[in-house]
């Protein structure tokens, strides 16, 4: 049996199907890189290099095993630095200067940190309705946040009650928390104004629907949500979870649209980690986060003295303004080169920065394109009816513009939908 089939069959017999992998064993990565294990045609395995251009759907933004984030963990681990400490046990300082950091970048006031995104999105969630109760006067148990349809927040209970996917609802009700939402359609700020009542704790809402393919609204949305936002005492708050960290050419993606479209509150996540850890914050405004007392939020891991110390190099690599610069203009251009492919399974190509996606024509299986794709060596996101592409933000200029564009170029002109 070859080790990629033996690898499937304990996966499949131990661990629930709730991905369904491509036949490849990653084993070894490095930088946009990632080599491992694949089966050949004749069902032997063989060494395969696959450019990586998934990113872990940004999570490794900064490229596998980053040299300074490496360094700086080994230094860490020699030197005995101690990795997890609770933060009521001892004063984290590497979490303060965390949030100092964060709050100069994004200029709003605090922080509160967690592992993964959709715990931000809880979070953010409950925060919301605690500044309700308590700050804005909603009667106890009313309150309502707005979000939209085709979201994507993670996973929790909470995030599957916002969702509007079908998939990832049925047959885990009851939702007896359905009423706390109220849905809209993405874009559409009529449907925003018109839903909001004096119930309306918050709008939590994505700047980019990154999951739903890539959704990039109209001009000045983000900056109009805020403003009716505040006319209406609303609290606004975005989901930057993939979005943010330079993903999109700024550091946030709301700053496209000018400090005026500063949020109340925002949940960072994925390359907040460096590709070696999980963090997630949610950052907002004093009047919000300091609701939050002694037992009332809380978690194990979240503020962890390491991930907090790769998180701030992290950030000191992503907030320089050249390395956004470069996001920015390899984007365009990388989105430019797809537009020049001539084939008919494309309806459009549409990107910020370097979160970029390829719609299919609906005919078209997504899967087999995704396929096609990593059998010509190119990894790349399976999105709703997409293939999207989140590169590493450092990818080498020649493997993303001249070897991936080849690679994607001749699967796409080649790709037969019967
Ligand atoms: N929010 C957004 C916008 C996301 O894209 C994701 C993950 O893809 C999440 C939340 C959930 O993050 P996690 O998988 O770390 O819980």
């Amino acid at each position: 049996m070859s080790k990629v089939s033996e690898v499937r069959d304990k996966l499949y017999r131990y661990v629930a199907p709730n991905y369904a992998p491509l036949p490849f064993v990653p084993r070894v990565a490095k930088g946009e890189w990632i080599y491992g294990l694949a089966e050949g045609n004749d069902g032997s395995d063989g060494w395969r290099a696959v450019l990586d251009l998934h990113s872990n759907y940004s999570a490794t933004g900064l490229g596998h095993n980053p040299p300074e984030l490496v360094d700086l963990k080994i230094k860490r681990l020699k030197e005995n630095r101690i990795v997890f400490i609770s933060r009521g046990a001892g004063m984290i300082e590497e979490l303060a200067v965390l949030g100092e950091r964060i709050s100069h970048l994004s200029g709003m006031d605090m922080i509160l940190p967690k592992n993964a995104g959709t715990e931000g999105f809880d979070l953010a969630l409950k925060a919301a309705r605690l500044w309700g109760y308590k700050v804005k006067g909603i009667k106890e148990n009313r309150a309502e946040v707005i979000v939209c349809n085709e979201n994507f927040h993670g996973r929790s209970l909470a995030a599957t009650i916002a969702s509007s996917d079908p998939r990832v609802k049925e047959r885990f009700g009851p939702f007896g928390a359905e009423r706390a939402f109220r849905k809209i359609l993405f874009g559409d700020l009529k449907a925003f104004e018109k839903a909001i009542n004096k119930n309306t704790a918050a709008f939590i809402v994505e700047p980019i629907q990154a999951e739903a393919g890539v959704i990039i609204p109209s001009e000045g949305y983000i900056r109009e949500a805020r403003r009716i936002c505040r006319e209406n005492n609303v609290l606004f708050i975005l989901d930057e979870v993939q979005t943010g960290l330079g993903r999109t050419g700024q550091l946030f993606c709301w700053q496209h649209g000018g400090p005026e479209a500063m949020p109340d509150g925002m949940m960072l996540g994925k390359e907040l980690g460096g590709g070696m850890n999980k963090e997630s914050v949610f950052v907002a405004s004093r009047q919000v986060l300091e609701l939050l007392t002694e037992g009332t939020e809380g978690s194990t891991f979240g503020g962890d003295p390491e991930g907090c110390a790769i998180a701030l190099k992290a950030l000191d690599i992503v907030s320089e303004p050249s390395f956004l610069n470069r996001v920015e203009a390899l984007g365009e251009e990388f989105v430019q080169k797809l537009r020049t492919i001539e084939a008919p399974i494309i309806k459009d190509v549409r990107g910020k920065g370097l979160l970029i996606a390829i719609e299919l024509v609906p005919e078209v299986n997504v899967r087999r394109v995704w396929e096609e794709l990593f059998r010509a060596g190119v990894l790349t996101i399976k999105r709703h009816n997409a293939i999207g592409f989140s590169p590493p933000l450092n990818i080498n200029e020649h493997n993303l513009l001249v070897y991936g564009f080849n690679k994607i170029k001749k699967v796409f002109e080649n790709f037969s939908p019967a």
